[in-house]
């Protein structure tokens, strides 16, 4: 922890730069101190000179890490510089939160019922939301929830945020049959309790919708963050080039290679390791509409969804024209996920899917439909619609098993699923928890900033659950070695 302590008089006597506030503060304007997170280097201070309206020029006049090696993200990892912010912050401090999936949502929605105002960043080019994705195919239209399928409630917390969102009509009860399927076609309904929910238009809305009805966030989309530089005291955020504001604290509420790029020369070495040790799996998603409606087998309910076990090539089916509007006539749209392990083996760039591979997928994901459901090889209808996708980085795998990491001397923290478990009870109980930290943090006036470290130095330990999350109550009856063999 040596790199993290540095007195102002260490700071005084390197400073020969003058600290001038940029805009009107009652309280001293905060200086920004860079240390290297390896005890061999010594400081280098960060100007708090006026910068006359400037956008922060680049430590070292790095270029953009994105488009690096893993390699090299990796050495700017555990090699980069740690910023220390010494003064107080404004009195009407600025939170910039980067993702707009449920933890950032939450996050910000959480800072405003405490009176701190946030701008939520967001690359999603269809909505906000993240894996709470919705999928409309227009003219019909087809909707799909293609990540995110539906979700319980174990906490009192999430508990009290869903019973707002069903007063506000966002969410409601999903009543259809839920169970698992055996290969073979064997169904066992899971029992009706606890309550199952789903957003009444998909996910997605549930999203978009989370902060339309607020006075202090700010939400910026589409947009990428691509690098966050700490100057004058203040968080300054930039897409490619172009500012996005300063900020007085902020929040990665993203994770996966984006995160581990934006924080490989962020000046925030510890977050980035933890970061770093963040394993997630890989899901391939079908989405297939077809004509005429699945065939179930002898002896179960028309299911909704199914938690299908013993094929390699499928992990769950949902019917989401049933799901999401009662609606058992054409088209029958489908979302199938694969296991993680078989996401695993057959993982490819995401953003560009050889066509090969694509073939390959969805003919063995509709072959392992065929064999959950007990008909014959080739039996099966085709879809008249279909897309692929994979999900590089699903869910978690493993978790530090607290709420958020937060680095007080950095003023930055990180939220998400994955630091509690793998579903969206975790994401929001984690963006919930952060912003509670962060208005403690600043009503403490920053005294002792060392008292509000989070989850610096923490151990990850392995996740259990189903292979598209965990659902409390519902618990899978995976192996937990098949689950350890993935990381
Ligand atoms: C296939 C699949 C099925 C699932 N099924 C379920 C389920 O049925 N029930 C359940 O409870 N959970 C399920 N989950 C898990 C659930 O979706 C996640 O736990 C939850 O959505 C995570 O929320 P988050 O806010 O932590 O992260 P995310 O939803 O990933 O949000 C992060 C956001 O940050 C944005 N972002 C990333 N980088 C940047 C950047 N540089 N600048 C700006 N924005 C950026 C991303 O675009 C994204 O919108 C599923 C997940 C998958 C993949």
């Amino acid at each position: 922890m040596s790199n993290l302590v540095h007195s102002r008089s260490s700071f005084s006597s390197l400073s020969s730069l003058t600290v001038q506030p940029l805009k009107l503060h009652r309280k001293p304007l905060a200086s920004t101190i860079f240390t290297s997170s390896s005890s061999k280097t010594s400081t280098l201070i960060c100007s708090s000179k006026p910068n006359n309206g400037r956008k922060p020029m680049s430590r070292k006049g790095k270029k953009s890490s994105y488009g690096t090696s893993r390699r090299s993200i990796l050495k700017k990892t555990f090699t980069q510089e740690h910023v220390t912010f010494t003064f107080p912050v404004a009195d009407d401090p600025h939170v910039g939160i980067i993702g707009g999936g449920m933890a950032g949502l939450v996050c910000a929605l959480s800072l405003e019922k405490i009176g701190i105002k946030s701008t939520v960043f967001d690359t999603g080019n269809h909505g906000l939301g993240g894996r709470m994705g919705t999928r409309k195919i227009d003219p019909q239209p087809l909707i799909f929830d293609h990540a995110a399928q539906f979700f319980t409630v174990s906490n009192p917390q999430f508990a009290e945020l869903v019973d707002s969102w069903l007063e506000k009509g966002l969410i409601r009860q999903w009543q259809g049959t839920i169970g698992e399927l055996e290969v073979g076609g064997q169904f066992v309904p899971l029992p009706s309790l606890p309550p199952k929910y789903v957003g009444v238009n998909g996910m997605r809305p549930l999203a978009d919708s989370l902060p339309s009805q607020t006075r202090m966030v700010n939400v910026v989309r589409p947009c990428w963050i691509s690098r966050l530089e700490p100057f004058n005291g203040m968080w300054h955020l930039s897409e490619n080039g172009k500012p996005c504001g300063q900020f007085d604290v902020i929040v990665i509420a993203h994770n996966g290679k984006c995160a581990n790029r934006l924080l490989a020369s962020s000046g925030l070495p510890l977050i980035a390791r933890q970061m770093k040790k963040l394993d997630l799996s890989s899901i391939w998603a079908l989405l297939a509409a077809f004509e005429d409606p699945l065939p179930i087998p002898s002896g179960a309910p028309p299911f909704e969804g199914a938690f299908v076990k013993g094929v390699d090539s499928v992990s769950w089916m949902g019917n989401n024209s049933m799901k999401l509007f009662s609606k058992n006539n054409s088209p029958h749209c489908w979302t199938i996920f694969s296991t993680a392990a078989f996401g695993r083996r057959n993982k490819v760039p995401q953003e560009n899917i050889p066509s090969a591979t694509a073939e390959k997928v969805k003919t063995a994901m509709l072959e392992g439909v065929e064999a959950a459901l007990g008909i014959p090889k080739s039996s099966l209808q085709m879809p008249y619609y279909s897309r692929l996708q994979l999900w590089g980085a699903a869910l978690p795998t493993n978790s530090p098993g607290i709420p958020f990491i937060f680095d007080p001397h950095g003023r930055a923290g990180i939220c998400g699923d994955w630091l509690l478990g793998s579903n969206l009870e975790s994401a929001a109980l984690s963006g919930m928890a952060l912003a509670n930290h962060i208005g403690d943090f600043l009503r403490s006036a920053i005294g002792r900033p060392e008292e509000f470290a989070v989850g610096l130095h923490n151990e990850f330990h392995p996740i259990e659950g189903h292979d598209i999350g965990q659902f409390s109550g519902l618990e899978s009856r995976a192996n937990p070695k098949e689950l350890q063999h993935l990381n």
